[in-house]
């Protein structure tokens, strides 16, 4: 079983079809998107759309929690929430409708998928540090734990007697005496000084993760964003990867 994972979407149609057409190269059995398809971009709806079409599971994220209203954005910074005001404003009916119907982790035998965290995700906490890590490898049972949210690509690895380290490998043969938590990185705002979308592939059969960049057409998502009055702020951003 081989599995795209996409994360952190937001809304930048031009990079989830970059993604998308990257795929194409590869052979993929299911896709698995891991939240936050709408906030900050131009394109919720028809991002909801492809990923609604494309994905075999799709989990929610805080911002579409956000567009939901189910989460307080005060603990937003102020262009996160003018983009989920912008967000509300333009999402239609059946996005909405599909937003609702996410779940907010999925469990398939040795694979743990959620945005955030494997202990109360809705709580929107980031793993970031090795100290983070070691709390949250103690909260899922499986081999392995593929998250987004902070749309920074890492990898924690957890060896036995309780090691952690973070591994810098675009390409990982996954050990099975260890334990990984995996961040896909971001489609659509990658903040990683890395302007490029990213996205991950899992081979379950060789247990190989492998993270892919890819370049699409930055100017295009700022001249939408441009035109809808998003903030400058979260148009300049997508060139820098930051
Ligand atoms: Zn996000």
């Amino acid at each position: 079983m081989r599995y795209g994972l996409i994360s952190d979407i937001h809304g930048n149609l031009e990079a989830l079809n970059a993604v998308l057409a990257d795929l194409q190269n590869h052979q993929i059995d299911q896709l698995v998107c891991l939240g936050d398809i709408v906030g900050y971009g131009a394109n919720p709806n028809e991002c909801i759309e492809i990923v609604r079409e494309k994905c075999q599971i799709v989990l929610a994220g805080n911002h579409d929690y956000a567009a939901l209203k189910k989460v307080d954005t005060s603990t937003f910074n102020n262009y996160a929430q003018d983009a989920i005001g912008w967000t509300i404003k333009n999402l239609n009916p059946a996005s909405f409708a599909f937003l609702e119907t996410l779940a907010i982790f999925h469990k398939v035998d040795q694979i743990y998928f959620v945005h955030s965290t494997p202990l109360d995700p809705t709580a929107w906490n980031y793993i970031l540090s090795t100290f983070e890590a070691y709390e949250a490898f103690q909260d899922f049972k499986e081999q392995i734990c593929f998250i987004g949210h902070s749309h920074v690509p890492i990898i924690f690895m957890n060896r036995p007697k309780h090691r952690y380290d973070i591994i810098e490998k675009k390409e990982l043969h996954l050990d099975p005496k260890n334990r990984y938590i995996i961040n896909v990185g971001s489609v659509g705002q990658p903040r990683d000084l890395d302007s490029r979308a990213a996205y991950g592939i899992f081979d379950a059969d060789s247990h190989t993760f492998s993270l892919y960049r890819v370049k699409y057409d930055i100017e295009k998502a700022q001249e939408k964003m441009r035109a809808t009055g998003l903030p400058e702020f979260l148009i300049i951003r997508l060139q820098y990867g930051k």
